[in-house]
């Protein structure tokens, strides 16, 4: 295989995908391979010549693809979505082929200044007010991660870096009981200690965080000796999209002169629509915000977006400049590798440009539009079976459920095996989580390609399937 042989190849991959994304949601979703299957397929030591490109990709077909699980299936209702609309993957595979690292500005000063322009639309997009800047990061977690330093930095005057946490008085950063465990992950690397996350209880048909407990919390660690360094918030939790008071909250980190962090990496999508964002007034107080282009928007993965109201105490928390990073006598740039962990960095604006200008903000509100309604739609007529019980609201197009006939001891044990069914059957696709230790079966809509019958045809797979139980 060389570069003269591309242009059949690529045709033929593009081919197979098109096919591809055209028919998938005529295969299971979930893939039904056992463990060790593919393991078990690939040879275990590789060629010492090299082998035509025929035979690789026959094995690709052969081996690769009934090992994956369809996340673009129209029917993948499962955690979050993981989009890819076709505009994006166009964009991504011509990332591919000219393959930049994007770490400074002079090293693609075209993928520096599409990540400035495409963040700026996005934050447009979002209502966000000019003051916010914007950085790509290669996940929600690394995002996260940069805020948790930098919250660490600023309680520490800039010291943490050069001196260590050893010895330091105990840095305290609040949450609720419904983040996502990126959150513990990001105070665990940070060094900041599992012992020094305050988990604020919540309260409410939002789950949010209860802002009184969280001020307590603040008084009682004070009282201690503790110092607290900042709040990260809640908007679109990951188990049953819990949201916290955003203003509420805002409130009590200014009082504190805390720096606030707000992890909407999949709610914050739907806030390209207006009649959502009263799930985050007050949002333009947060210090950073991430959310995820590519689980509900439509960008093809991976793609988070970080907003930052002041970018200097990140790139204070994280730039380091050897010699041959510097980039002398052009002032006025931005080199993005100083605003995220990683140094080397992908071209992933592309992405964002082609996705928004092929759909325009409109094609993509009414795709959001769309699910939410087919969601609640759903949701409506599950809550009209006897049997069944609505456990958590709709929040956006997420609501949980659970399947209660009478008589029944252990329900939870029931709705594992409802779950694990629904799954091996293969129509659709769904996850459990826990709401307050009991076990709920969740269920959320956001497939770029979904339809109103996709949504629909869950109630039909899901009642069918508890009844044979
Ligand atoms: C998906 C998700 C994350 C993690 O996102 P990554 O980009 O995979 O790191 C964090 N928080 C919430 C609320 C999520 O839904």
């Amino acid at each position: 295989m060389n570069w003269s042989d591309f242009s059949h190849w690529g045709r033929k991959v593009a081919d197979w995908a098109q096919d591809y994304h055209l028919t998938v949601g005529e295969k299971p979703v979930r893939a039904r391979t056992e463990p060790g299957d593919v393991l078990n397929a690939l040879p275990t030591t590789p060629p010492e010549t090299g082998e035509g490109m025929e035979a690789i990709f026959a094995d690709f077909e052969e081996i690769v693809m009934p090992g994956i699980t369809h996340w673009q299936h129209p029917r993948f209702f499962a955690y979050f979505t993981s989009n890819a609309a076709a505009p994006s993957v166009l964009a991504e595979f011509l990332t591919s082929a000219i393959a930049p690292q994007c770490m400074l500005w002079q090293t693609s000063p075209a993928a520096t200044e599409m990540e400035t322009r495409m963040m700026d639309w996005l934050r447009q997009s979002l209502d966000l007010p000019e003051v916010f800047r914007g950085v790509i990061q290669d996940s929600a977690s690394s995002a996260t991660l940069a805020a948790v330093l930098t919250m660490r930095e600023k309680a520490l005057n800039w010291q943490g870096n050069e001196q260590g946490l050893f010895g330091q008085t105990n840095l305290r950063i609040y949450c609720s009981s419904e983040v996502h465990t990126s959150i513990d992950r990001a105070i665990w690397v940070a060094g900041v200690g599992q012992k020094n996350l305050i988990r604020v209880p919540v309260k409410g048909d939002w789950r949010g965080m209860d802002p009184t407990a969280l001020e307590a919390a603040i008084q009682a660690d004070i009282a201690a000796g503790h110092q607290p360094a900042g709040i990260i918030l809640c908007v679109g939790g990951t188990g049953t999209g819990a949201t916290d008071p955003v203003d509420q909250v805002l409130d009590v980190a200014e009082r504190h002169g805390l720096y606030t962090h707000v992890d909407a990496a999949w709610a914050g999508s739907a806030m390209i629509c207006p009649e959502y964002r009263h799930y985050w007034p007050g949002i333009e107080r947060a210090d950073s915000i991430v959310f995820n282009p590519h689980k509900w928007l439509g960008v093809q993965f991976d793609c988070s977006a970080h907003f930052l109201k002041d970018p200097d105490d990140l790139v204070n928390t994280l730039a380091i400049s050897p010699e041959y990073l510097k980039t002398h006598g052009k002032d006025g740039i931005i080199n993005y590798s100083e605003w995220s962990v990683p140094l080397g960095r992908r071209f992933r604006a592309l992405k964002i440009w082609f996705l928004i200008r092929a759909y325009g903000l409109e094609g993509l509100r009414q795709r959001l539009r769309n699910h939410v309604a087919w969601s609640n739609q759903l949701h409506d007529k599950l809550k009209l079976e006897p049997d069944f019980e609505i456990v958590t609201p709709p929040m956006w197009s997420l609501w949980s459920f659970r399947y209660r006939p009478d008589g029944v001891e252990n329900l939870d044990d029931l709705n594992l095996q409802l779950v694990n069914a629904i799954n091996d059957d293969g129509r659709i696709y769904l996850t459990q989580t826990r709401v307050d230790g009991t076990l709920v079966i969740r269920f959320q809509a956001g497939q770029f390609e979904t339809t109103e019958a996709d949504v629909m045809r869950a109630h039909q797979v899901i009642t069918e399937i508890a009844r044979t139980l």
